[in-house]
């Protein structure tokens, strides 16, 4: 890393705004002002899941950990972003089979969520089916990112997607735009806020080439 430069940067991030879409029951995003008489301030309504964020294991796990358990070099390094654009509800094991994902890797999915935005929320995203999460699980990735506000199926019974990756330790990035960013090889660049023992955080997440 000695003369890292990077040669191109991908913001994959989501913009925090008044108005963005949040999953249905999370608070919404505000920004109020408080200013006073000579300089400009503001105050933030947000929800740990809000925007592009991580699940930390407290999301799913009473005692599960807290995000400051989490170790920073998780967020950075190499990462893979998969074309699975042509899933048509759910990322399936099939899918994920023929990428010969290996141990340690960042894998992030661009699936036709990123296509269709995210101005609306709508309930048919594409989710990681609970069979290919438990998969993701056996191939021992260090990380797994979406491009829904989810990784699991709106109002589904199988926890699998949260519950097998969280309680292996593999981190959860949700809320990733990955329209920008094309199938390949990256930099991976993804740190949450740093909140303390909470289930979860924004985060700032960007791609380098
Ligand atoms: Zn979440």
């Amino acid at each position: 890393m000695s003369n890292f430069e990077p040669k191109k940067t991908i913001d994959i991030s989501l913009s925090l705004e008044e108005g963005m879409i949040t999953y249905p029951d999370n608070p919404p995003f505000t920004i109020e002002d408080a200013s006073g008489p000579t300089s400009s301030r503001s105050i933030l309504t947000i929800g740990t899941h809000t925007g592009t964020h991580i699940d930390a294991p407290r999301h799913v796990f009473k005692d599960g950990k807290g995000l400051n358990k989490i170790p920073l070099m998780h967020y950075v390094g190499k990462c893979r972003v998969l074309d699975l654009t042509k899933a048509k509800e759910a990322i399936t094991t099939g899918d994920l089979e023929l990428f010969r994902i290996k141990k340690g890797e960042r894998i992030l999915v661009k699936t036709r969520n990123s296509k269709r935005g995210f101005k609306t929320f709508y309930d048919d995203y594409i989710y990681l089916d609970g069979d290919a999460a438990d998969y993701l699980v056996k191939k021992g990735i260090t990380l797994f990112g979406i491009d829904s506000l989810s990784v699991k199926k709106r109002g589904g019974s199988d926890h699998r997607p949260h519950l097998s990756l969280l309680k292996k330790g593999i981190v959860i990035f949700e809320g990733l735009d990955l329209s920008k960013a094309p199938a390949g090889n990256y930099t991976f660049i993804g740190l949450p806020l740093k909140l303390g023992d909470v289930d979860g955080a924004p985060a700032r997440a960007i791609l380098i080439q």
